[in-house]
């Protein structure tokens, strides 16, 4: 941009005073010139008309004097009073001439040349009229004696008059001399004057440029900048008023552009917020439908499993209590090994099934008082495993007596959410641990604290709004916090969102309390998670390390499995070796001979199935062809893109012949491939 210009004019008075200028110094210019010329030629015409006047002049009195010389003669041969009255008129007529001569300016010189010229005249004509007295006396010889004299003065005039002539010319000269300088003068008059002209057209050039060309490429770049969306496109002010209002009359519709480009900006921008949240909500709809669909098809799921899970509980529990009787010392151990796991796992399950029919209930709508340990243990019944799944822990710390005023599956269902973003947030590499825990604010308020140690909000006052997510698309619909605002709010509560000191985060639920249980009915019942977990068995090895046997390693962290895989493998005569996890698996695959591995999918801590077989195929590719993976999700293990084909899975739950089958086959192959590599 160019930089600020003087002070402000307007172009046409600039304008026309740059040609007031112009013209006025033309004229001057030409009008000096003619002037000049004219009064010269003026001069130089009247110089040679006097001069030549003056020569004519002279000519004339030499010639009047050679004819009173003529005359003198005739009458001095003749005495005739003519030529006496003709000689005197020529000689009044040369006298005459003579005067003339004294009105022109003459120079010293030239005025004492004419004065010489009278004095021979004077001369000549005095000794001529002393020769006619002679010729009157008779005297004609004295006469003619004089005539010689005569010749000498008429001679001495005509010298008179060429001096005269000559001091003419030598002035003359010295005139034009003096008229030529002026001409000179006259002539550098008109180069300055047209070089001044040059000088002023120069000046109206340089700012017609600086004030006319400028402002025009400043309003020609400002609109380029505009029209390619630049923000800063102005037109700083301008020197002449009419550029100034061009100018002010573009900012202000650049101002007005970029108004209107910022408020479609803004509307663009809402309208593509508005149609994603539109996305997203038709995508939670869809998703909501399908899970209210699910949920429907969960709850009579466990309806239907509750009958054949109450079978098998009853029939655990008779067969164990049926065994523990037994004198017999290896059925009494059948009681520890096989009928009390059973028992557990069967127990567990229900646990299950219950969490879920609890959750899959549909919300009364109704507030009333609820025991928060059952809708807190709930919730952690339902993500516990997931929890065990990610290496992740979660403590509960809650008094069974509490009560709140909250709709009991909202709650839960609030929970759940807090524990699924935790658990997400986690999952990033930072924190491990869920701490749920209960504080009583004041008479009225029991503030249920969910705090993990995981990365914290990024930004707590935004993340409860709905649609905000820092989460992959498909990942998160940013709608879980915003529900359990609105739950908690339905219970007349409250939720705050922190970062912990130390980065975790913590979202507290502020719930109105209600009177607390009687001591006596305050029991979380079965719900307590924690006391089902079935005991986790040590590591199973067989004694006999030279035992000739194929060796098949199981990899399971669910210690009924293990054993009941264990049991089935003893009918083929193998040797086999238990393993609570990956680690441990690896551990064992180190150090001792195993012909094959029978792994669980889904593990705890860092390595899982997949990871193991990725380790299987790095180190023992063999090995790793004839494996075996057991899962519960056949469609899960084929998106997992593991280096084992399909029918190398074994799906939970499985039936012993089918389980033995495989196995017989797998082992099959592993003494093939032994012998190959002993040949
Ligand atoms: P979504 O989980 O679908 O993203 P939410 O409303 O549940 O939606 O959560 C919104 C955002 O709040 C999350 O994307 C995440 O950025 C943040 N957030 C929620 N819980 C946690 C947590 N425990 N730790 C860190 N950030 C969290």
């Amino acid at each position: 941009m160019s930089p600020f210009r003087r002070s402000a004019g307007t172009l046409s008075r600039s304008l026309l005073l740059s040609a007031i200028l112009v013209i006025a110094a033309t004229a001057i210019a030409i009008l000096g010139s003619v002037w000049l010329s004219n009064e010269q030629r003026q001069i130089l015409e009247r110089d040679n008309k006097t001069f030549t006047d003056e020569q004519r002049i002279a000519d004339q009195i030499v010639e009047l004097t050679y004819a009173q010389q003529f005359d003198a003669y005739r009458y001095l041969q003749r005495p005739d009073s003519a030529y006496l009255v003709q000689f005197r008129n020529r000689g009044e007529q040369a006298y005459d001439r003579m005067r003339q001569y004294l009105f022109h300016e003459l120079s010293p010189e030239a005025r004492l040349q004419v004065e010489r010229m009278k004095e021979a005249h004077e001369l000549f004509e005095v000794s001529a009229q002393r020769a006619f007295e002679l010729v009157q006396r008779g005297n004609s010889e004295a006469a003619q004696a004089r005539v010689s004299g005569l010749d000498e003065r008429v001679r001495l005039l005509d010298t008179a008059v060429a001096s005269f002539l000559v001091a003419r010319a030598v002035q003359r000269d010295a005139f034009q001399e003096l008229h030529r300088s002026e001409q000179k003068r006259a002539q550098g008059l008109l180069a300055a004057g047209v070089l001044l002209i040059l000088a002023i057209v120069t000046v109206i050039a340089v700012r017609t440029r600086r004030r006319v060309l400028l402002p025009i490429s400043d309003l020609v770049e400002a609109s380029d900048q505009l029209s390619r969306g630049e923000r800063g496109a102005r037109v700083p002010p301008q020197a002449f008023e009419e550029f100034n209002r061009v100018a002010m009359a573009f900012n202000s519709m650049a101002d007005r552009v970029q108004a209107t480009r910022e408020t479609i900006e803004a509307q663009n921008e809402e309208l593509v917020q508005t149609l994603d949240n539109l996305r997203r909500a038709q995508g939670d709809l869809v998703q909501h439908e399908k899970l209210s669909a699910m949920g429907q098809m969960l709850a009579g799921l466990a309806h239907e499993l509750n009958n054949p899970l109450a079978g098998v509980l009853g029939t655990a529990e008779l067969l164990r209590e049926e065994l523990e009787r037994s004198t017999h010392e290896p059925s009494r151990a059948l009681a520890v090994e096989l009928a009390r796991p059973l028992e557990l796992e069967a127990l567990r399950a229900r646990l299950l099934v219950q969490n879920l029919l609890v959750f899959a209930r549909k919300p009364t709508g109704i507030v009333e008082p609820v025991p928060l340990a059952a809708a807190i243990n709930t919730a952690v019944g339902l993500r516990a495993h997931a929890y065990v799944l990610a290496g992740c822990t979660l403590q509960v710390d809650v008094d069974p007596a509490l009560r709140v005023y909250a709709d009991l599956q909202k709650l839960q269902h609030a929970i759940v959410n807090l524990l699924n973003n935790a658990l997400d947030a986690m999952r990033g590499g930072k924190g491990g641990a869920v701490n749920i825990c209960v504080e009583r604010e004041s008479d009225t308020i029991l503030r249920v604290d969910v705090e993990d140690d995981g990365p914290g909000f990024t930004n707590a006052d935004e993340a409860i709004k709905p649609f905000y997510t820092t989460k992959a698309p498909g990942e998160g619909t940013g709608l879980g916090l915003s529900l359990v605002e609105q739950f908690v709010h339905e219970f007349g509560g409250q939720v705050v969102l922190t970062n912990a000191a130390d980065g975790g985060a913590r979202v507290s639920l502020r719930l109105r309390a209600a009177a607390d249980l009687p001591r006596a009915d305050a029991d979380p019942g079965t719900n307590d998670p924690a006391r089902l977990s079935p005991a986790r068995g040590a590591p199973v090895v067989p004694d006999d390390a030279a035992d000739e046997r194929q060796t098949v390693l199981v990899v399971d962290d669910e210690p009924s499995l293990r054993e009941v895989q264990r049991r089935l493998l003893e009918r083929l005569d193998v040797r086999v070796i238990l393993a609570a996890s990956g680690r441990e698996a690896i551990g064992f695959l180190e150090s001792t001979r195993v012909d094959l591995v029978i792994s669980d999918l889904r593990m705890p801590g860092e390595i899982d199935g997949r990871a193991l077989f990725a380790w299987l195929n790095h180190h023992f590719p063999a090995m790793a062809t004839r494996s075996l993976l057991v899962t519960g999700d056949v469609s899960g293990v084929a998106s997992l893109a593991l280096p084992i084909p399909l029918e190398r899975t074994i799906s939970k739950p499985f039936q012993g012949a089918d389980y033995i089958a495989r196995v017989r086959d797998a082992l099959r192959d592993a003494r093939v491939d032994t012998r190959r590599s002993a040949t």
